[in-house]
């Protein structure tokens, strides 16, 4: 049985990518070197796949940012605005993702989105009236022809037609009808030119296929298609999905001169059912997405060659294949150091599964497997327990009733209340909560962790820390402060190895949006508070100063959705243990004179079902009670914040509201503000501050510039319910542009204050 692999980790096993790609934007080395580097990295992740056996490789997965971006890049779907800074071709491409700010001018960067429901990030393409959309690059074949040169024959990977149109954002007049013949031109290029250059087979991705279809779309679809097959030649097609199944057009995708079907049997809930009720084309191959590539745990090959087993039994010609790109897990396990085999042995990483692919594609075509010792020991884990049950846990989870999921009074009181409280100005100024972590913040972490310092010095390093971060905030005029965040590596980590049931690894990483990388942790087993996690951060920071300090926690939901979770409980019962051990952390904060808290959950929507009809029943009636229930124990003066990033939201308004916070900040400025109407139009109660900056791109907004969207949104929300605030964290910002940028969104409160 032969093996495919959608896609591949990009960024280096050990981030060699993000820290070439750095170095390229802090001019400290040119184009030259980064291009080089990013050679030897496609040709590393190319032979690590062809030495294990891998049959359908993928190339063109590699990008120095996005693989969206590369494909709008491609069809040459660029606005004008970055067009005229007149850059190399490699600059307007990181203009399009970074944005840009010098001697070429000032432009910022395009939207950003959640890739499905994944952390990865994609750049969100914008077609203008005026674009024209036609083949005009050359990196598919470029790269193609680089892993011919090495021996190697690749199948391309594209982001599909059908796909791009739906995520790109159309800013004038025109809609996605309007380009589709010309993306249908430019897709039959791809496929003359894939022809010309004798590949035999591309890879089409068509994610946007597993969610609600309407007739339109799949009348749109089958448009599309219809007329790009034609020009195929002797190009083979793989229609590949991912991140569920494809029940609304199952039966088309069948039908048409697709050569290949990709269809994921791990998140795709219907789609065993659905070969059964309709059957698969004896013409065509199936690509069984049956290696999870969004979760860390080891495949169980008895059910994995059992399914396997089924399908050829069908007489069906199949591939085995991962679920969707490795791109969401890390490389390998082999740079864990710390972890006991005990809990290694059950993790598989992008290199471990492409183990376990070509050990399944063998056992697939054995009779004999179950002799083999590597079936056994996969076996050997399957048959018992974990070590990961928590008594105690359970019993508490047990005892939670329906009131402890309801603060009181209600939020308007509370409002109110707070008002008289805390005193704060109108259009009240703050920031998310992290600040600049520069390289001696990191180091001091390091340097603690590695024991080359007592706790007493790394201590006294974050302490003086935050002394300076409030002096300085104190001196820009902010009204609520933060601490700064200096003790923690990542939001979800910090948390995570404080509370008992989860695991870490040290070189663990995985892409979450250009060259930012995330390590999340792994839930190993029951979850609880085994001390105060941020008390004395918190309290300490607040005795520096008169003005309010907000506490700052991470929520369960976003705890959950940014670790990988266990596959033995519900992700209900795991959000729900994370929310009692916050709500602990919350009501010790409390206790110890903290006023104000903030409880991110930025991926909220991350998990979000790609269906609607699953919303409500699947996710938002557990993980909202969760976000309750870890406030719901406070004093009506104390006031709760949380915030959100990077996510459309407009449609779960309602929801949101529900979390029964008091205070939400979250992104806006790469959104350009459209979520500001919806809020109105839901009639949503929560104070908000949508960011009024973008923080994801070094550039410094004017005082101007923020005054204005200030305006805009002030069309829009009540001015008792508007806070300033950037639209995330800056942890990622060096300090210089931090403090003009701040300067300058105080300033423009200052004005705001004075207009109305
Ligand atoms: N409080 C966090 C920070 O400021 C929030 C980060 C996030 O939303 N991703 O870094
Ligand atoms: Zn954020």
């Amino acid at each position: 049985m032969k093996t495919s692999v959608i896609g591949f980790p990009r960024v280096g096993t050990l981030r060699e990518l993000k820290f070439a790609s750095e170095k390229y934007f802090r001019k400290e080395t040119g184009a030259e070197e980064l291009l080089k580097e990013a050679r030897r990295l496609r040709k590393t992740h190319w032979t690590v796949q062809k030495e294990a056996g891998i049959d359908y490789i993928p190339c063109n997965g590699f990008s120095f940012y996005d693989t969206v971006l590369d494909t709008a890049v491609l069809l040459g779907i660029v606005p004008k605005r970055y067009q005229e800074l007149n850059l190399s071709a490699l600059d307007t491409y990181f203009a399009m993702a970074r944005g840009y700010q010098g001697e070429s001018g000032d432009v910022k960067a395009l939207a950003m989105k959640k890739w499905f429901n994944t952390n990865y990030h994609y750049i969100v393409p914008e077609a203008e009236d005026d674009t024209k959309i036609a083949l005009v690059g050359e990196k598919l074949w470029e790269e193609y022809e680089e892993a011919k040169a090495l021996g190697i024959e690749t199948k391309p990977v594209l982001t599909g037609p059908y796909t791009l149109l739906k995520l790109c954002r159309y800013t004038g007049s025109k809609t996605a009808d309007d380009f589709t013949d010309a993306v249908i031109a430019a897709y039959q290029q791809v496929l003359e030119k894939c022809a010309a250059h004798r590949i035999m087979w591309l890879q089409l991705d068509e994610p946007a296929l597993v969610r609600d279809l309407s007739k339109e779309d799949i009348a749109l679809f089958h448009k599309i298609y219809e007329n790009v097959l034609p020009c195929k030649k002797t190009v083979r097609i793989l229609l590949q999905t991912y991140f569920g199944d494809v029940r609304d057009i199952y039966k088309d995708l069948t039908e048409l001169p697709f050569d290949g079907i990709g269809l994921d049997f791990i998140e795709g809930k219907e789609t065993v059912h659905l070969i059964e009720k309709y059957g698969f084309p004896k013409d065509k191959l199936l690509f069984a997405g049956l290696v999870n590539g969004k979760n860390i745990w080891r495949n169980h090959y008895d059910r994995t060659l059992n399914q396997l087993q089924q399908l050829t039994g069908k007489g069906i010609q199949t591939v085995l294949s991962t679920s969707c790109s490795l791109l969401h897990v890390p490389y390998t396990v082999k740079h864990e150091t710390k972890l006991s085999e005990k809990y290694l042995d059950y993790f598989a990483f992008a290199e471990e599964k492409l183990s376990e692919l070509r050990e399944l594609s063998g056992f697939a075509e054995n009779p004999s497997y179950t002799q083999e010792s590597a079936y056994k020991k996969n076996s050997a884990l399957f048959v018992a327990d974990r070590d990961c049950k928590n008594a105690a846990v359970k019993k508490r989870l047990s005892e939670v009733t329906e009131k402890d999921y309801v603060r009181l009074p209600k939020r308007s009181e509370r409002q109110q209340l707070q008002k008289e409280t805390f005193h704060l100005p109108q259009f009240p100024t703050t920031t998310i909560g992290s600040f600049p972590q520069t390289k001696d913040v990191k180091q001091n972490r390091a340097a603690f962790r590695k024991g080359e310092i007592t706790e007493q010095e790394y201590t006294a390093f974050n302490k003086k820390k935050i002394a300076e971060c409030i002096k300085k905030q104190e001196e820009i005029g902010l009204d609520v402060l933060v601490h700064g965040e200096y003790e923690r590596n990542d939001m979800v980590e910090y948390f995570g190895e404080a509370l008992g049931g989860f695991l870490f690894t040290e070189k663990a990483w995985v892409q979450s949006y250009g060259t930012r990388c995330v390590k999340p942790p792994v839930i190993w087993g029951d979850v609880y508070r085994e001390k105060p996690m941020t008390v004395a951060w918190s309290v300490y920071a607040q005795s520096l100063t008169d003005k309010v300090m907000k506490g700052m926690l991470t929520g369960p939901v976003t705890i959950l959705n940014w670790s990988f979770p266990r596959e033995d409980i519900s992700i209900k019962e795991s959000i729900s243990q994370i929310a009692l051990a916050i709500r602990d952390e919350v009501l010790d904060l409390e206790a110890n004179g903290i006023r104000m808290i903030q409880i991110d959950e930025a991926a909220l929507r991350e998990k979000l079902p790609l269906r609607r009809s699953d919303w409500d029943t699947e996710y938002l009636d557990f993980a909202i009670p969760a976000f309750r229930l870890t406030h719901s124990g406070v004093r009506p003066e104390t006031q709760i914040h949380t915030h959100m990033c990077y996510s459309e939201f407009t449609d779960i308004i309602p929801a949101i509201d529900a979390m029964d916070a008091d205070v939400i900040t979250f992104e806006a400025s790469r959104s350009d503000l459209q979520i500001l109407s919806a809020l109105r139009e839901n009639h949503f109660e929560t104070e908000v501050g949508p960011g009024v900056y973008d923080i994801h791109s070094p550039r410094v907004p004017s005082v101007e510039e923020i005054v204005q969207v200030l305006e805009k949104m002030l069309t829009q929300i009540e001015p008792d319910k508007l806070w300033v605030n950037p639209d995330c964290g800056l942890k990622t910002r060096g300090i210089p542009e931090t403090e003009a940028s701040l300067i300058n969104m105080v300033q423009a409160a200052k004005q705001i204050r004075v207009a109305h």
